[in-house]
């Protein structure tokens, strides 16, 4: 009876292509889903002619399986999954594998993987990214949890998961517990990082620049034969010269108020949770939250003044190319803040993670795809230990090469009024980062002054004294 080599429960989009991305690469899957009416549906149209299998229960579905048992859940992150496995426990056997394909929470990974060790099953949280088209054709895929899964399903992650070079898969284990969700969640800040840093650069061009569509395009177009190459530049050509039905360029006429769906918040939330400076994901959040507030910017653009008068005068080519020079350096800067909070996580959780590995698993398949990734790889290869990307001299030469252009672009916008957070916190976490002193000896003397919380001298560290600053008992 045994047929399948694995079940994929959750046909929705993801699910279904999952499916058939295992189906072509010589797998067995049985599908199954809450509604059942939809394998029916899935079998006789998107499946039609694969060996794909149907199930019309959970009970059914167990056993068409081979041991271990390996079931892929694709549904909604959250108390589905736990239903899911609650129904699922009582079919299976120890050494089953029971693997959460969703975007589920990393603390709720990090629980499941407790809780189904209890019961002898193992249980693997994985980061999916490239929305459909990766499932279909390749994702980039980041597992995680009970390590002694990754042999039974090593073979079937990786043969689906997107290559790169020489047809090195996107796909490694990426460490214990909820560590495959909690990369994946970095992934997602980072997206929005990378995302936000374009509209900055899009807004230049736009508002001091005066450059019209089809040059902007042409400008992202140029800058992705560049260390910029990635699919979020090229993306953002083809939106830049999309034409309406009217043959006028649709993006201006787009409502400018972003949506989220929470993993950039997620990661800002984690940022601030263990004390690590990830303030670009951050400021990116906080930009989509404030174009959210359309109505009260119409009502405060008529009535707050900014700057009067600035009308760019410099070189508009020289300016194009220092934008481009910020925009490489801001999302250095972004992604060693991802790495920081990464090694962050790792040492709060115990998790030994492999980041020149994540890094070549964000390298293909997923929305931060780029040629980018291949040299935090390459640099991570260079030494496993790096304490912080900046500090890799690949890394460290390309920001000395950008940072007068990443200054200029900076103080031109400020005084053309143009918000540019991310471009901006960017080159305030550089200054701050390579400062060996800060103005936080004010601050420990301030709340030395109003709290007594106390403050060491740089002459004897590691001792804390208080002074009674007014002078009175
Ligand atoms: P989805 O809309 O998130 O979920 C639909 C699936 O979940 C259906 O199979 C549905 O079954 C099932 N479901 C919903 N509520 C349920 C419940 N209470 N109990 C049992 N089953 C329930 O589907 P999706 O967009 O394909 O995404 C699947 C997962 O992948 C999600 O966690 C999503 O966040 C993640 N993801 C999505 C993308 C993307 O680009 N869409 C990318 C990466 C990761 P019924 O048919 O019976 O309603």
């Amino acid at each position: 009876m045994a047929q399948a080599d694995i079940a994929l429960i959750g046909l929705a989009v993801m699910g279904q292509n999952l499916i058939m991305n295992m189906n072509d690469h010589g797998f067995v899957v049985c599908a199954y889903n809450r509604t059942v009416s939809k394998v029916h549906d899935f079998l006789k149209n998107e499946a039609k002619g694969s060996k794909v299998v149907g199930a019309e229960s959970l009970e059914d579905m167990v056993s068409k399986l081979k041991k271990p048992r390996r079931i892929i859940l694709l549904v909604k992150a959250g108390q589905a999954v736990d239903d899911f496995i609650d129904k699922l426990v009582p079919l299976l056997e120890a050494g089953d594998i029971i693997i959460d394909g969703g975007n589920s929470e990393y603390r709720d990974t990090t629980r499941r993987c407790k809780s189904l060790k209890e019961k002898g099953l193992l249980f693997v949280g994985s980061g999916v990214s490239g929305g459909e088209d990766g499932a279909r054709y390749g994702p980039s895929l980041m597992p995680g949890g009970h390590k002694e899964a990754w042999p039974y399903i090593k073979d079937i992650f990786q043969s689906i998961a997107a290559k790169v070079g020489t047809g090195e898969p996107c796909c490694d284990w990426v460490g214990d517990e909820g560590a495959g969700h909690f990369v994946k969640m970095v992934h997602n800040g980072i997206e929005y990082g990378d995302m936000q840093l374009i509209c900055e650069a899009y807004h230049l061009m736009k508002d001091v620049l005066g450059m019209d569509h089809d040059e902007m395009a042409k400008a992202f177009d140029s800058w992705n034969k560049t260390e910029l190459d990635s699919f979020l530049i090229e993306i953002t050509a083809d939106i830049l010269k999309y034409r309406d039905s009217d043959s006028s360029h649709l993006l201006p006429k787009i409502r400018d108020s972003a949506g989220q769906k929470g993993t950039g918040k997620w990661t800002a939330i984690s940022a601030l949770e263990y004390g690590t400076p990830v303030t670009l994901i951050g400021e990116a959040v906080f930009a989509r939250c404030l174009s959210s507030l359309k109505d009260e910017r119409v009502e405060a653009s008529r009535s707050l003044p900014g700057p009067q008068g600035v009308k760019f005068s410099g070189n508009k080519a020289a300016f194009l190319e220092d934008i481009r020079k910020a925009l490489y350096a801001s999302k250095i800067i972004s992604y060693a803040q991802g790495f920081m909070l990464l090694r962050q996580a790792a040492k709060e959780f115990g998790w030994s993670l492999n980041y020149g590995g994540i890094a070549l698993m964000w390298r293909g398949g997923c929305i931060i795809r780029s040629v980018f990734l291949g040299k935090i790889k390459e640099a991570f290869d260079r030494d496993a230990e790096l304490q912080n990307l900046l500090l890799d001299n690949f890394f460290k030469n390309a920001v000395k090469d950008c940072q007068e252009s990443w200054r200029r672009t900076v103080s031109t916008g400020v005084q053309h009024g143009i918000p540019m957070p991310c471009f901006t916190t960017a080159l305030s976490f550089y200054d701050g980062y390579r400062h060996e002193k800060l103005p936080a000896n004010l601050l420990q003397a301030q709340r030395d002054y109003f709290g007594a919380h106390t403050y060491e001298l740089l002459s004897n560290p590691g001792h804390f004294i208080h002074t009674n600053w007014t002078g009175h008992g």
